[in-house]
């Protein structure tokens, strides 16, 4: 193999930091790949899936525009997800290190992993982007939220080029001031309190951080309409002992909604219920949370430009 190009590496982490910036991610960090090693289950590590790796990249983009909070659960369930976004500017940055800097790099697939089965991720993006210093856990399942984006979708993509590490939040903004007075008048956060199948629980500590998550991950999946759910009405079918029995298995009209999802491709078929997130502050408040506010903040910005 040819001996790999001298880069600097202050000056390509801006590049491929700024890369993520331009392309639409609105945060971006290097993940301490010796830390992940450490955390990850055996397996799980990114030498597992790439020797040589030497380098993790977290990015996160952006979640739904603040108008979709005003719509109901059904129509969120088709468009609240933004991660798609994500996996193309990783995709894009993979390319983007190899062509430039000419070190192997590849889009960490956020996918599951064949043999773990359907709740077993390859990677966990979620500790990637929260050793990059771009969330830290809540109180809802564990969701990264970010003080100033809110919540985000993330993608990752590892490089043979090495990079010095970000490091973690040092704060993490859940729980919200309004959600610690609120757990200690009802004993419940808003995500814990309007989660329709009450999958989530937890503490607050005297101190106000969190103490204790409980998330129910069966429960949410089974709300979230999740992998099972298509094999489990095409059993009903199969098991269903009348020709009547078996038509409704196939054409009640709940279950022809499946249908539609996976022969229209709508990227709905899979789907947060999203309750837990529009009931948050962070999710729905954070300063830049959605392109309204980022747009607010933008033309500030501008306006202060121009009086000074
Ligand atoms: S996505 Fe829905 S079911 Fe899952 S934790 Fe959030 S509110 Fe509960
Ligand atoms: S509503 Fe949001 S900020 Fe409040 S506890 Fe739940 S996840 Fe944390």
């Amino acid at each position: 193999m040819k001996k790999p190009r001298a880069v600097d590496p202050a000056a390509a982490k801006k590049a491929i930091l700024d890369y993520c910036l331009k392309k639409g991610s609105l945060a971006a960090g290097i993940a301490d790949i010796a830390a992940i090693e450490r955390i990850a289950p055996a397996g799980h590590r990114p030498k597992d899936l790439m020797p040589r790796v030497k380098s993790v990249i977290s990015l996160g983009v952006g979640g739904q525009t603040q108008g979709a909070w005003s719509v109901p659960s059904k129509a969120l369930g088709y468009f609240g997800s933004t991660e798609t976004r994500a996996y193309k500017i990783a995709y894009g940055l993979a390319f983007m290190i190899e062509q430039k800097f000419g070190f192997r790099s590849i889009y960490c697939p956020p996918d599951m992993d064949p043999d773990g089965g359907p709740r077993v991720p390859l990677q966990s993006l979620k500790l990637h982007a929260e050793l990059a210093g771009i969330g830290a856990r809540s109180l809802a399942g564990d969701i990264l939220l970010h003080p100033e984006f809110g919540y985000m979708y993330f993608a990752s993509v590892f490089t043979e080029l090495e990079l010095e590490p970000d490091k973690p939040m040092a704060e993490n903004p859940c729980p919200a001031p309004s959600c610690v007075a609120m757990y200690r008048s009802i004993k419940r956060t808003p995500c814990m309190k309007f989660c329709p199948v009450q999958c989530l629980d937890g503490e607050v500590g005297e101190d106000g951080k969190q103490k204790v998550m409980r998330y129910d991950m069966a429960a949410c999946s089974e709300m979230s309409q999740q992998y099972e759910t298509v094999p489990t009405r095409i059993v009903d079918a199969i098991r269903a002992e009348t020709e009547a029995e078996r038509e409704d298995a196939l054409f009640d009209p709940d279950n022809k909604m499946l249908w539609y999802k996976v022969s229209a491709g709508s990227g709905g078929w899979f789907a947060q219920c999203f309750e837990c997130m529009r009931a948050c502050p962070i999710a729905t408040k954070a300063p830049l949370a959605d392109p309204l506010l980022r747009g607010e903040a933008l033309r500030a910005a501008a306006e202060k430009k121009a009086a000074e």
